[in-house]
């Protein structure tokens, strides 16, 4: 099980499921959404994500269509990304876990966006 909380807390949410791999995606949504050169996510099943508190400060965008961003309408932080034609599964933003993130492998995905930063 791991938690995770936006940054100013507000937020807070339990995954009951094991993480393994996480993406690191570079794709020009994720890059504005987070404003970051990329972004980190995992697929999750949504039955395995729980919100602790702060449902009430969940906002969400459409970032594309059928696609959106929910984040902590106070600090911003996007804790995860759904499509409503694909309920069972929900898109965790992995940068958000309060956990040690190195336990994990890192896959690059839309990396034809990846912005050399060397
Ligand atoms: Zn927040
Ligand atoms: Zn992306």
């Amino acid at each position: 099980m791991y938690s995770g909380e936006c940054l100013c807390g507000t937020v807070m949410y339990q995954v009951n499921t094991a993480i393994s791999a996480i993406e690191c995606c570079h794709c020009q949504t994720c890059r504005k959404a987070h404003s970051s050169a990329f972004a980190i996510g995992v697929t999750i099943d949504a039955s395995s994500f729980q919100l602790v508190h702060g449902e009430d400060s969940l906002q969400a965008f459409e970032s594309s269509n059928g696609k959106f961003r929910v984040f902590c309408k106070h600090c911003g932080s996007h804790i995860y990304a759904y499509r409503p034609q694909q309920p069972n599964t929900l898109r965790l933003r992995a940068a958000t876990l309060n956990t040690d993130l190195n336990q994990f492998s890192i896959k690059h995905i839309y990396t034809e966006n990846r912005i050399n930063l060397d």
